[in-house]
């Protein structure tokens, strides 16, 4: 079963990412549950990412095939052989994110990032993907640290990304589950664990 948590940055991804693996824990016992990341869920994975967000100016083309690169790597040598195992596979972030950056983001043709993504993974799909819905204005007040070079981007560009994502999840509704990310964690929680226990038990 392969799960993926989207949305812009400061949603709230890893804390949830964690309460769901204790989650799965809890019902699951014995399950593999492999919690993994884009882009950085390899050793390349993890120079490729140092690359795109704290090296130089990197050129949007560049950068999607750089995503993509992540992605094809990802998928190859960690998330196939995890599903083929049996595993429940939580990645932080997939391909709607590349839609969402570097498609509405970046300016570049949305459909041709997803047919790059699309080859980059032979096709594989989320079972079900998690859209942690959040105002980037709520967003940025929560981030810490140092911002990326992403992070550093302009109110307009987070909002185009924010409303890709929500595109998204519109045209295909039955795949994903859009949560309000505003609330308190324990209960975005709560939400993400019973749309995850249905379609395990589906
Ligand atoms: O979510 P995480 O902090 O791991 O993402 C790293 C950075 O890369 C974020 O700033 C995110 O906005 C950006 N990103 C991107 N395009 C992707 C995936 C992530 O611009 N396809």
């Amino acid at each position: 079963v392969f799960i993926a948590l989207e949305g812009g940055d400061g949603a709230g991804k890893s804390t949830q990412l964690r309460l769901l693996r204790e989650h799965l824990e809890r019902v699951a016992p014995g399950r593999e549950v492999l919690l993994t990341r884009e882009p950085g869920g390899t050793p390349l994975g993890v120079e490729i990412r140092q690359l795109l967000l704290h090296g130089g100016e990197v050129a949007p083309r560049a950068e999607a095939l750089l995503f993509a690169a992540d992605r094809a790597h990802h998928v190859a040598t960690l998330v196939r052989p995890a599903l083929e195992r049996g595993a429940v596979v939580l990645t932080d972030r997939f391909m709607d994110s590349s839609i969402a950056y570097q498609g509405a983001g970046r300016s570049l043709a949305a459909d041709e990032v997803d047919r790059l993504s699309r080859w980059a993974t032979e096709g594989l799909l989320p079972d079900l993907t998690v859209l942690l819905d959040l105002d980037p204005a709520l967003a940025a007040g929560r981030r810490g640290g140092e911002a990326d070079r992403m992070e550093s981007e302009s109110t307009v560009f987070h909002t185009r990304v924010r409303e890709h994502f929500l595109a998204l999840a519109a045209r295909e509704p039955e795949r994903y589950l859009v949560v309000d990310a505003a609330r308190p964690a324990a209960e975005i929680a709560a939400e993400v664990s019973r749309a995850v226990d249905a379609l395990l038990a589906g």
